[in-house]
């Protein structure tokens, strides 16, 4: 059968690599070429691509409010909300500390950075990092308006969670409002839909830009960092996800990697777990069956709060710049980086680059130097690429095995491999 969705998939697969390609041959033969990188890469692909991104991020804030107060509305007991959440953030802090433990362990094997000369002209100023106690305020609104103009993903859902309840507790004009929130949910569904159908463009474009600027030079004389990063990334999305989910839920990992190709790209192409959300959440309802009032609660959530890829590279630039330096750590000191990173990541929203910001952070608790950061700065951005593919991994991973165990998973969808692809 030829099924258009379906090809939409290869299509934006074939758009990421075509852009890739593009990217990396212009900058090999047309990097000095004004015309080229002043019309072509900073003119067309850089409209294309932010165009692309923008619409991405338009979704965001609607998508989420609508989808999390009809999920909380329709949710008969509230006991069952609390449980939710309590799994939800149990598994997210305890799959980012595995990830970081995994990334420590390694660097400390391969020792990166061994050898390597300390240039002098090493500076970075680290932007403030929020305290926990202030995340924890922070967390509450003062004004839902504001909290959706800035696109405060915390404010949002606890707000959404608050008025959802609220509905639900109405009686029959709850039940009103309630029903105008499921009719908007279908039209902004449909608006997910009409903007991935011009994925394909958007991500060829937005890659072509990209890997025109990355400073391949700067991979190589960091390939011990890069590499040992890029190696951990791989292990914990390729082997540690499929393993937890194989033994928290018995269903195929197989067909979870398989399904969330498409989410993946739009990670890797955007470097932004928020941007990403619409389409890791059609992935998870869609795709993988999960049922919407979960995947609206748990997937925002984890694009703020779950970054495992991001406490991969924040494990591995630790033990990487305390060699550079010279400095020895302690067991102590190891503790301290799993739990500072673990509670960083919470603080911090998935935008592109907000790892080197909680970073500074970690390296503060167990005074190392930030300027340190100024050495891994240069091969930042494709890390972050990847890293963003593996932090939205997690959010479905953990999603998909707490909606298995509320019930809230329908197997069949999950199980079919043509799920999500058949519709449109
Ligand atoms: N870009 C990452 C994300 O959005 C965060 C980071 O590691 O900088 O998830």
């Amino acid at each position: 059968k030829n099924d258009p969705k379906l090809s939409l998939t290869h299509r934006i697969i074939i758009g990421m690599v075509a852009g890739i390609g593009l990217g990396v041959l212009l900058q090999s033969f047309f990097a000095e070429s004004v015309l080229v990188k002043d019309y072509l890469v900073d003119g067309a692909l850089n409209i294309v691509g932010s165009i692309f991104v923008a619409s991405l991020k338009m979704l965001v804030v609607p998508l989420v409010f609508v989808s999390l107060v009809c999920g909380v509305s329709s949710m008969k007991d509230t006991a069952r909300l609390g449980r939710l959440g309590g799994k939800t953030v149990l598994l997210y802090l305890a799959t980012t500390a595995i990830a970081i433990s995994l990334a420590m362990a390694v660097a400390l094997l391969v020792r990166p950075g061994t050898g390597m000369e300390l240039s002098s002209e090493t500076s970075f100023v680290a932007k403030e990092a929020p305290s926990l106690s202030q995340v924890v305020i922070n967390m509450f609104p003062d004004n839902p308006i504001a909290s959706m103009a800035q696109g405060n993903m915390l404010q949002i859902i606890v707000f959404a969670l608050l008025f959802g309840i609220a509905i639900a507790i109405s009686g029959e004009p709850g039940k009103r409002i309630s029903k105008l929130f499921e009719d908007f949910n279908v039209v902004i569904m449909k608006l997910v839909t009409i903007l991935m159908n011009l994925a394909p463009y958007g991500v060829f474009a937005l890659l072509a830009k990209l890997f025109f600027g990355i400073g391949f030079g700067a991979i190589a004389s960091l390939l011990s960092y890069f590499m040992v990063v890029l190696v951990v990334l791989l292990l914990h999305s390729l082997i540690i996800y499929p393993s937890l989910l194989k033994v928290l839920t018995g269903l195929s990992p197989m067909l979870f990697i398989k399904k969330m190709r498409e989410a993946i790209v739009f990670a890797f192409s955007t470097a932004s777990s928020n941007a990403t959300i619409p389409v890791t959440m059609e992935t998870a309802t869609h795709k993988l069956g999960v049922r919407n009032s979960t995947a609206s609660f748990t997937i925002p959530l984890g694009a703020t709060i779950n970054m495992d890829g991001t406490s991969i590279m924040q494990g591995v630039a630790t033990i990487f710049i305390a060699t550079v330096y010279g400095i020895d750590l302690t067991a102590g000191n190891f503790l301290m980086v799993i739990v500072t990173a673990t509670l960083a990541s919470v603080g911090t929203a998935g935008v592109p680059g907000v790892g080197l910001i909680t970073l500074a952070m970690v390296l503060q608790q167990v005074g190392l130097p930030v300027e340190g950061i100024a050495l891994i700065i240069g091969v930042d951005r494709l890390l972050d690429m990847v890293r963003t593919a593996v932090n939205i991994t997690g959010d479905s991973m953990v999603t998909v095995a707490v909606a298995k165990s509320e019930g809230d998973l329908n197997i069949e969808t999950y199980n079919n491999p043509l799920a999500g692809l058949s519709e449109e």
